[in-house]
């Protein structure tokens, strides 16, 4: 009993309340992650098999033992754009489902191109490529980067900032996989609209994907697989961000008003390929209730990027 209490304290600190949870990358034994057969090699080649369609580029390399480890970024444009959206996958680098998804989603734009003609999509993966290749959450010096967006003392959460900046996107979506039991669940801040919302829960529900009673933090939830962060998750965020200069991505996008969406698929399931596909699915629902909503915001009612309202959270 005391054992149990004390290790779940150890993982609460580890993953909540410090600054430098690991020594370095270090593989995850506790929670139960089931691996699936990816390697970083061949995710890059995969990735970089659709050069002709879309511009691949690298926005960094990651030294770690003398290797270089890129980040890439993917930029798919339509013909007629007029929403833009940033799609992260890989901040933890043993979420391989969220990674694995990202093919799939190329492949998804390439063979429904006139679909999307109206999109520019942006996509950074593998965000944390050490942690990738290492089967850690962490990066090289050991930071868990989607805690890093106060301080910014990790590479790959500044580019994330400088990219988000570049770019302007009008939706972010975040793919990750967590430890509950059974099933996949969403986050979504206060400026999703709930249209949005409804739609990827309907569709997820009516296809039959397994969808979590419970979210990340252990959290009831009142309709199963959708995690709305609201005011109580707010006022913890401020309180993490003040005395832990802690802050997740997406409390960062929501200071800056940007709608985020947080894919969470259960990592200790050994079902490939409903991990993979949830993400795909939120990936197609959440385009397609972006480019029902009609025309852009006008360039003055998107907020100015870099003055972060420290008053509003998630
Ligand atoms: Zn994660």
């Amino acid at each position: 009993m005391l054992r149990a209490v004390y290790k779940n304290l150890r993982l609460f600190w580890k993953y909540h309340l410090t600054g430098y949870p690991g020594k370095g990358p270090e593989e995850e034994t506790e929670l139960g992650i089931y691996y699936l057969d990816f390697n970083l090699d061949e995710y890059y080649r995969k990735i970089l098999s659709f050069k002709k369609l879309y511009a691949i580029s690298k926005i960094a390399e990651i030294t770690y033992r003398d290797k270089k480890y890129p980040i890439l970024k993917i930029n798919f444009k339509g013909i007629k754009t007029n929403k833009k959206l940033l799609v992260i996958a890989g901040i933890h680098g043993n979420e391989q489902a969220a990674m694995m998804a990202i093919p799939e989603i190329l492949k998804e734009l390439r063979s429904r191109f006139s679909r999307y003609r109206e999109m520019e999509i942006r996509i950074i993966t593998p965000a944390n490529p050490v942690g990738a290749t290492c089967k850690s959450r962490y990066n090289a010096e050991g930071l868990d980067i989607n805690r890093d967006f106060v301080i910014f003392r990790s590479r790959e959460a500044a580019l994330i900032k400088k990219e988000v900046e570049k770019f302007r996107p009008d939706f972010v979506l975040s793919l990750h996989e967590s430890p509950q039991k059974q099933g996949m669940f969403f986050y979504a801040n206060k400026f999703v609209p709930q249209e949005t919302a409804v739609r990827i829960i309907k569709f997820l529900k009516e296809n039959k994907f397994s969808l979590t009673e419970t979210d990340y933090y252990g959290r009831k939830l009142k309709i199963a697989g959708y995690s709305p962060l609201g005011f109580g998750f707010a006022i913890l965020n401020r309180l993490w961000k003040k005395f832990i200069k802690a802050q997740t991505m997406g409390a960062y996008l929501s200071s800056i008003k940007i709608p985020v969406i947080t894919v969470e698929t259960p990592w200790r399931s050994s079902n490939k390929e409903e991990r993979i596909s949830g993400h795909l699915a939120v990936f197609k629902q959440l385009t397609d209730s972006m480019l029902r909503q009609s025309g852009r915001r006008k360039v003055d009612e998107i907020p100015r990027i870099g003055k972060a309202q420290s008053t509003q959270a998630p």
